[in-house]
């Protein structure tokens, strides 16, 4: 049978925390998923708590979930880029956080230049990363490519590269590729085979440990960072299933982040996780025009 290692982001509570993530990846019918270990817009985290990773474990080895198939994602305001102590200083936590879990990978977006000129900012990030990095551990920091909105870091693979080149402990550094991020960023995914062809040339195919799946609400080059639902937005489905069933990244988690749907009847506007039924088209490998409506009537 053909392996397919795929889920999505799912949420990490306070009280259940690692266990509450596997119940609801579960329910999406997983086999990976991505975590913030808090809020994904904010700093405040709460301790690890032992015994919910052991039962969460347990649950996972029933269920046949590779813990090498969970990712991490670092909250979106951390920023490497603009050298303040306080994203270090996070970011050292949070791998301390991972190692608790015995999780291996932390995506992290590599920053926003702001004022500064690239090159000091590119520099900001590398001084960063050696230093979470001092400390032997067994976390990677994985970099995410970018959609280049603003003055955002790592819209070109070449920004990346300029990133790792800096780094001393290189085998430290993993990356995660977005394909909404890649397209906005400029890349064609349509002929993916010549994006991951360059990938290789420039940072090498080997580094990639995880990809985020989403589809673009925006044209190639557009630099906006709006992710829409599995093949209903520019890149479509059969772009994304070849990215998804792409023979070199078989053993790489494939990560949905595509938007929750808005009840449109509802008053409350109450929104609803589509990762089940975009899993299962996945699967099938037949787009379903209807999918959105599927979604709100299943959990209205
Ligand atoms: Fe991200
Ligand atoms: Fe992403
Ligand atoms: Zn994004």
């Amino acid at each position: 049978m053909e392996k397919l290692i795929i889920g999505s982001h799912v949420s990490f509570q306070k009280e259940k925390q690692l266990l509450g993530s596997v119940e609801e990846a579960l329910s999406y019918g997983a086999n990976a998923f991505m975590i913030y270990t808090g809020a994904p817009q904010n700093t405040s985290r709460s301790p690890i708590l032992d015994e919910n990773i052991k039962k969460a474990e347990i649950l996972m080895k029933e269920n046949g979930i590779d813990k090498n198939n969970i990712v991490v994602h670092a909250p979106y305001i951390i920023n490497l880029a603009n050298g303040n102590q306080f994203a270090v200083d996070f970011l050292k936590q949070e791998v301390d956080r991972c190692e608790k879990l015995g999780l291996k990978n932390i995506i992290l977006h590599p920053g926003s230049s702001v004022k500064l000129e690239k090159e000091e900012a590119i520099q900001n990030i590398i001084n960063g990363l050696n230093e979470i990095f001092k400390r032997d551990q067994d976390v990677k920091i994985c970099l995410e490519t970018m959609a280049g909105k603003g003055t955002e870091i790592g819209r070109t693979f070449e920004e990346i590269k300029a990133i790792i080149d800096g780094v001393e402990k290189k085998e430290r550094i993993g990356i995660c590729i977005d394909t909404c991020h890649l397209n906005d960023a400029g890349y064609l995914i349509s002929d993916f085979d010549k994006v991951l062809a360059e990938f290789d040339k420039v940072i090498g195919i080997d580094r990639i440990s995880c990809v985020h799946i989403n589809d673009s609400k925006n044209e190639q080059g557009a630099h906006k960072d709006r992710h829409e639902n599995f093949g209903f937005g520019t890149l479509g489905f059969d772009v994304l299933l070849s990215v998804i069933y792409h023979p070199k990244l078989t053993n790489v988690p494939k990560i949905l982040e595509t938007p929750y749907v808005t009840d449109d009847d509802d008053s409350k506007k109450r929104l609803y996780p589509p990762y089940k039924f975009e899993i299962e088209m996945i699967r099938e490998k037949k787009f379903d025009e209807n999918l959105i409506e599927k979604i709100r009537s299943h959990y209205r």
